[in-house]
């Protein structure tokens, strides 16, 4: 067994993979593999909380998002696919969890808030919809982890999710209210707490110019864009500046892009002050420098991808998914019984068989 410290983060699959993930998660994760024993979830049973009607449509969609993570440099000898709907952990310490936290509390978690207002919710949704903050909370702390690699949209939910862990370990486990966090485990808790680490661009802005860059708001450059593509859902970007001449604002989502993509420092800086000073440089010269820098961050995983695509590649996905689900299953099914000795619910051991 290993004994890197662990990680465990995720995608609903709701559509593809953006630069959004990239900047907020995904570059993290691809970077920490080597420190970390690293959990990857496919939140698809979460999926259903706002697509129940397309079943066909999560699955594509599932698949697509694995191939998203492969090519950008998930390794899958090295980090665990997590299939979600397969780890029947997961669902059962939603059930224990979602008695540790007050109904009160999680209407009123504010990333629930603003993406029922976002995707047009109303008051329609489904009972699921903001069950699914809860068992969030059941897909990290099943595994264990010390962190999980959010944007910053999710840093409320990650603080639901440490509160359980938390309450959990005082309940059940003995643990003292008084111990610090990273004390919990040290004194017999089940559940560590862990922290949320948040990408360098926590919030990346949609090309609408507004919104935060969402799967679900037709606002996203996706990874597996062209470059004729980016070129375009680039030039659609509008700042509102109207002339070369004017001083304009390098806080706008346009220089959001300049400082996420473009690598080299005395670039950004020239940029920056050009466009502040409105020194003869157009919005759509600072729009090609950026669409250049995404394309050269885009073209390799486009590489890694095109082996991905097709029958053949859905194979190789699905051959990765099972041998890992045993994997995430090992773990999943070790915290579960470790909560349920806890919980003097340890009526027997049980083995799970898959496939
Ligand atoms: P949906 O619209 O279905 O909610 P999404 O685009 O918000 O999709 P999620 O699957 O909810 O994507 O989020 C996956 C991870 O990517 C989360 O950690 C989230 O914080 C991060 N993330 C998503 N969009 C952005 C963004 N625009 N900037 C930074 N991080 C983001
Ligand atoms: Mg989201």
């Amino acid at each position: 067994m290993s004994h890197r410290p662990r990680i465990l983060t995720g995608d609903t699959p709701s559509g593809r993979l953006h630069l959004g993930h990239w900047v907020g998660s995904l570059e993290n994760r691809v970077n920490l593999q080597a420190d970390y024993e690293c959990f990857f979830l496919l939140a698809n049973m979460h999926a259903f909380t706002t697509r129940a009607e397309q079943p066909a449509d999560i699955r594509r969609d599932t698949l697509e998002i694995a191939k998203d993570w492969l090519a950008a440099g998930i390794d899958p000898e090295r980090s665990t696919l997590v299939l979600q709907t397969e780890i029947p952990a997961i669902a059962e310490l939603s059930w224990f969890f979602a008695m540790l936290l007050p109904f009160n509390r999680v209407m009123r978690n504010p990333t629930l808030k603003t993406e029922i207002e976002l995707k047009d919710l109303g008051d329609h949704y489904s009972f699921g919809f903001p069950l699914y903050a809860v068992g969030q909370c059941a897909d990290i702390l099943a595994f264990r982890p010390e962190l999980v690699p959010v944007g910053e949209d999710q840093v409320a939910h990650i603080e639901m999710c440490r509160e359980v862990g938390r309450r959990f370990n005082w309940t059940y486990a003995g643990v003292s209210p008084q111990a610090k966090d990273e004390e919990h485990v040290a004194e017999g808790g089940v559940f560590p707490v862990p922290r949320a680490l948040v990408g360098r661009v926590g919030r990346l802005t949609g090309t609408d110019g507004k919104n935060k860059m969402s799967k679900s708001l037709g606002n996203a450059i996706f990874l597996t864009d062209t470059a004729k593509e980016v070129k375009k859902k680039m030039g659609a970007l509008y700042t509102g500046r109207q002339t070369m001449t004017e001083p304009g604002d390098v806080n706008n989502a346009l220089f959001q892009y300049v400082r996420a993509f473009v690598k080299d420092p005395a670039k950004v800086a020239e940029l920056e002050d050009r466009y502040s000073r409105g020194d003869n440089i157009g919005d759509g010269h600072v729009k090609v420098e950026v669409a250049a820098a995404i394309e050269e961050l885009l073209a390799p995983m486009r590489e890694r991808r095109a082996a991905l695509e097709g029958e053949g590649g859905d194979r190789r996905v699905l051959e990765i998914l099972r041998a890992h689900t045993v994997k995430a299953n090992a773990v999943a099914e070790e915290t579960l019984y470790a909560a349920k000795q806890a919980m003097k619910l340890d009526f027997g051991p049980r083995s799970l068989a898959f496939g």
